[in-house]
């Protein structure tokens, strides 16, 4: 490449303090060379623009295209302007994860920038010492990206060509080539910038970037790291890579243990609010997930030389020093991770305030807080690992876990009505239970862990007699959710706060469990001190809700729910009518206004982002929808006359039997449990009906990866599609099938044995 041919004795004329040596490596921007202080004999690293970057004309070819680092492609004036951010923002990052700048000169068309030799290469083609070390270094690089992005600063190209290391083998994020200020950036970005491999959404449809950003491109790099292989399939090109990033949930990582995959899995959310907080939060969370994994010592043992917060300490299992401030890094000198002498012993009066003892700032407060819930955290999931599972007997203390991405384990689902898929790609289902008050929800990590987030399950004694339930509901309202008796939990949907919401059918209720697990009523209570069991408006709590069953959320916010002859919408604490005229069922009312029309058992709901709301009714064999002038039609099936007639043509003219579930994919698709008829029928936004799941004759065989419509599924009652087009079926067996979009069908979960 002519124009990386380097001058070395113009930039010996720049640097008369040195003494030059090779070159180290190449990238985007310019050439590293080494170099040596000739009075005080310390190694550096020479960054250099050389006069032919500075040419426009020099423009953009040449990249290696293995690089793939757009955004360097501009004018000579451009390219110097930039370098001298990087130089900015190093200069302004003292950090021990950060490479360090020792001066910046601009000479004779030069641009020069003198940093800290990192002789031990870059995190590219690394061998790694062991299981902790990958961790290690994403936890550095997690805790670095935070100092920079306290600073008001993205790297925006996080990705294993930056992360270099000492010679003791201590990571180092480097290249802040493309940093921007956080405000700046946000206001103004301009083309695609950044490693396609390692592109956050947001930065591929050019909208506003955030710290998350960063963290989402760790999130892949240590993804790489822990499966050996990138979370999409290989060898795509760039269209469909990018594609990818933006809606396609990451592959499973059944090669990383549970918890790691899970944080690792959350970083790489579509949603930048569903990753980690923030670098800090990233670190603390994979420090107590790989204590989880591995149990303390981990660290020490990974042989990666890191200095960390206390925090991160804590989590990582280490028995901090005395923190010399907020966000202090460890003050000893002493890294962390190798072996060294005791923490110094802390007197009682000197441990670190309680939370809202004074300390300035709530933000410090709040992370504080995150620290004591992670560690309970990774002392529960230490307990799990090491426990061996007593029936019954255990359940107690798992009880009292916190939801929020942390689970306990459950003993299998005994049927399965709803399901649906949060933001981070996680898929959430309700069973209702074999027995009263023994519903639970279930969350199935898009890893691949599953656990228990809500109610308490089947309880078997010890003479395996079910326990006859309490007259009154436990309730549990303002407490854990696994400690709430959960009566036939159906119809369940994730908010957009993130909180699972569910139609507690034979409780009357609808509930909300909060991320951290808390659970509380949103919506119904008993009849007596109801409000009248026909008031179409009113105070929702108040409200008298027979048998809700189907619900969903939409992007407001905004929760719907069946009940009785209705569908009900609740806003604000405020309960009204939506559709159905109240104490008639029926089938009348098409062209009208929904809410006098009548309707059997709406069973099924779905809203479509454009405010049509499309309502199934079971007994009515029929999905109709509702228009957002509140105005009902026929969609599919005919009153009253079950069937399994129509595929191929126009939905209007199909026979149902007793749809339950809808669900919207992103094209418009409505799907149907048509759970009478033991398939899942699709109606294309052309209109036309056809069968996606489930096969007309019923064989016990076990089918895994067949045609989807070769497989018998076992009353169908929930579907949910994720952004990638496949579909979930959640049936009444207990068990969890996914039809991808090549048609072919998996079991994500199983149903007991014996059903
Ligand atoms: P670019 O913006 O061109 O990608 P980088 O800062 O990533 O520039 O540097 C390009 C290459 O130079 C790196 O991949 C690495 O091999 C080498 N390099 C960069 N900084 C150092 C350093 N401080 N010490 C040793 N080698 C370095
Ligand atoms: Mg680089």
């Amino acid at each position: 490449m002519a124009r990386h041919q380097l001058d070395l004795d113009r930039i010996a004329a720049g640097l008369p303090g040195y003494e030059l040596g090779d070159e180290l490596g190449r990238g985007g921007f310019g050439v590293v060379v080494a170099a040596r202080h000739r009075l005080i004999d310390r190694p550096v690293a020479v960054k250099v623009l050389t006069t032919a970057d500075l040419d426009p004309a020099g423009g953009s070819g040449g990249h290696g295209s293995g690089s793939g680092s757009g955004g360097h492609g501009s004018g000579g004036r451009d390219l110097r302007a930039r370098f001298l951010d990087e130089a900015r923002v190093l200069a302004g990052l003292d950090h021990p994860h950060v490479v360090r700048i020792y001066d910046y000169v601009e000479t004779d068309g030069l641009c020069l920038l003198v940093m800290e030799q990192l002789t031990g290469g870059s995190l590219r083609g690394r061998a790694l010492s062991g299981p902790g070390a990958a961790s290690a270094i994403g936890i550095a690089a997690a805790v670095a990206l935070d100092a920079a992005h306290g600073r008001g600063v993205l790297h925006r190209d996080i990705k294993p060509d930056n992360l270099l290391f000492t010679a003791d083998g201590t990571p180092k994020v480097t290249d802040f080539g493309i940093a921007k200020i956080v405000e700046a950036t946000a206001a103004t970005t301009t083309g695609l910038v950044g490693t396609p491999r390692y592109m956050a959404p947001e930065q591929i449809t050019g909208s506003p970037l955030s710290p998350a950003t960063d963290l989402y491109a760790l999130g892949v790099v240590l993804y790489e790291l822990f499966a050996g292989r990138s979370p999409f399939p290989p060898e795509l090109p760039v269209a469909a890579l990018l594609h990818h990033h933006l809606s396609v949930r990451p592959l499973p990582m059944p090669e990383a243990p549970g918890p790691i995959a899970e944080i690792i899995i959350a970083a790489l959310a579509k949603e930048a609010g569903w990753r980690p907080a923030s670098g800090l939060d990233f670190a603390v969370r994979l420090a107590a997930a790989t204590t989880a994994a591995y149990g303390p010592g981990w660290l020490a043992a990974s042989g990666v030389p890191v200095r960390l917060p206390d925090e991160v300490l804590s989590a990582a299992g280490h028995q901090p020093g005395i923190s010399s401030g907020p966000g202090a890094v460890h003050g000893g000198g002493r890294p962390a991770g190798v072996a060294g002498p005791p923490a110094p012993t802390v007197r009682a009066g000197r441990r670190r305030r309680p939370a809202g003892g004074g300390q300035p700032g709530g933000g410090r407060r709040r992370v504080v807080l995150a620290v004591g819930a992670s560690l309970v955290v990774a002392g529960l999931a230490v307990a799990l690992v090491l426990k061996t599972v007593v029936p019954g007997g255990g359940d107690q203390d798992n009880r009292q876990a916190a939801y929020a991405g942390r689970t306990v384990q459950f003993q299998g689902l005994a049927d399965a009505a709803g399901i649906a898929l949060g933001p981070d790609g996680a898929l959430y289902v309700s069973d209702p239970g074999d027995g009263v008050g023994q519903g639970q929800i279930v969350r199935l990590s898009a890893a691949g862990q599953a656990g228990l987030i809500g109610g308490s399950g089947p309880r078997p004694t010890p003479t395996g007699n079910v326990p006859s339930p309490s007259p009154t509901p436990v309730l549990g309202d303002g407490g854990q959710s696994l400690r709430a008796e959960l009566r036939e939990p159906a119809g369940l949907a994730i908010g957009p706060d993130g909180a699972v919401y569910l139609a507690e059918s034979d409780n009357g209720r609808v509930r909300r469990i909060a991320r951290d697990g808390t659970i509380t009523t949103v919506a119904g209570t008993s009849r007596s001190s109801s409000d009248g069991s026909v008031a179409s408006t009113g105070a929702a709590p108040r409200a008298y809700l027979d048998d809700p069953t189907a619900l969903t959320v939409d992007a407001k916010g905004i929760i719907y729910v069946t009940e009785g002859y209705r569908v009900r919408r609740i806003e604000g604490g405020q309960i009204s009518t939506v559709a159905g005229s109240g104490t008639e069922s029926g089938s009348a009312g098409d062209g009208g206004p929904a809410i006098n029309a009548t309707f059997y058992q709406p069973s099924g709901l779905a809203i479509a982002p454009n405010g049509v709301l499309y309502i199934a009714d079971r007994s009515n064999d029929t999905v109709r929808r509702v228009d957002r002038s509140g105005t009902v039609s026929l969609v599919a099936g005919s009153p009253g006359r079950s069937g399994r007639t129509g595929d191929g043509r126009a939905a209007s003219s199909a026979l149902l039997n007793s749809p339950k579930g809808l669900a919207l994919g992103a094209d418009g698709s409505l799907y149907i449990a048509d759970s009478g008829n033991n398939v899942v029928r699709r109606i294309d936004p052309h209109g036309i009906i056809s069968t996606v799941a489930g096969s007309a004759s019923y064989s016990s065989d076990d089918q895994e990866g067949a045609l989807a419509t070769q497989v018998s599924l076992s009353g169908p009652a929930g579907v949910v599609v994720d952004p990638s087009g496949a579909l979930y079926v959640a049936c009444g067996d207990g068990s969890i099938r996914r039809v991808g979009t090549d048609m072919f069908l998996t079991t994500v979960l199983r149903g007991p044995p014996d059903s």
